[in-house]
């Protein structure tokens, strides 16, 4: 494609950024919420939109698949960023990586002990660095979501998840802990892309990074 290819999740991501592609003159043909289609065409004949599951999106980017796309820290951090270039904090989707237990569960005095703490997560890269550097022997549980749900029956100790109101972990009867990293979305480029479309990308980046609110 002699266009760009922008991959964006939908949801809270594609809402956050609708903003930024009218900063660089791009409005989305269609409303991914509404569409079933994957491939959405913009006001610009050389611009394309493809829609993706979040965590698909560093690795659509890696391969050249998509030009751009735009992912959440969360998300960067378990692909490990390989073939990406990672030039702007779009501070959209801000939340914070923590670890959360059940009310009444001391961690405090967990940790202290020694104790050997069974963690579940979506976040296993997250979550093995944090315990590896405070010296915290874990064994880490792979979950694909509703976290909140592991140490309630009993299958974790603790979770580590994405917190914004606490709300969720309220209504489960649980409560951050630690906080592990504030989480925002970057733009990530493909860095081939980026050499061979340069005059294509740039524009779109720089009209980005201006659109950038705190
Ligand atoms: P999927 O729903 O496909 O499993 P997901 O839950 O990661 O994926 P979203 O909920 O759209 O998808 O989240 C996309 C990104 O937004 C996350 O990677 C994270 O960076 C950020 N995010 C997640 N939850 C929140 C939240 N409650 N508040 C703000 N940002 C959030
Ligand atoms: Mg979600």
């Amino acid at each position: 494609m002699t266009g760009i290819t922008i991959a964006l999740s939908k949801g809270r991501i594609f809402e956050e950024t609708l903003p930024l592609l009218a900063a660089a003159g791009i409005v989305p043909a269609d409303d991914p919420e509404t569409s079933r289609k994957l491939i959405l065409g913009t006001n610009r004949a050389d611009v394309r939109l493809v829609i993706v599951r979040a965590s698909d999106t560093p690795t659509y980017v890696q391969y050249g698949a998509a030009d751009l796309g735009i992912a959440g820290k969360d998300v960067l951090i378990e692909h490990g960023g390989a073939g990406l270039y990672q030039p702007l904090d779009l501070k959209i989707a801000r939340c914070r990586m923590a670890v959360a237990v059940p009310n009444g569960f001391d961690y405090v005095a967990a940790v202290r002990r020694g104790a050997r703490l069974r963690v579940a997560s979506k976040y296993i890269q997250t979550a093995r660095e944090h315990f590896a550097a405070k010296g915290v022997h874990v064994d880490l549980i792979k979950l694909y979501g509703s976290m909140e749900l592991a140490p309630l029956v009993g299958l974790a100790d603790a979770i580590v998840d994405l917190v914004s109101s606490g709300n969720t972990l309220k209504a489960n009867n649980l409560v951050a802990v630690e906080d592990i990293m504030p989480i925002s979305s970057r733009l990530i480029v493909n860095q081939a892309s980026l050499k061979m479309k340069r005059e294509l990308l740039q524009p779109v980046i720089d009209a980005f990074a201006g659109a950038v609110r705190d």
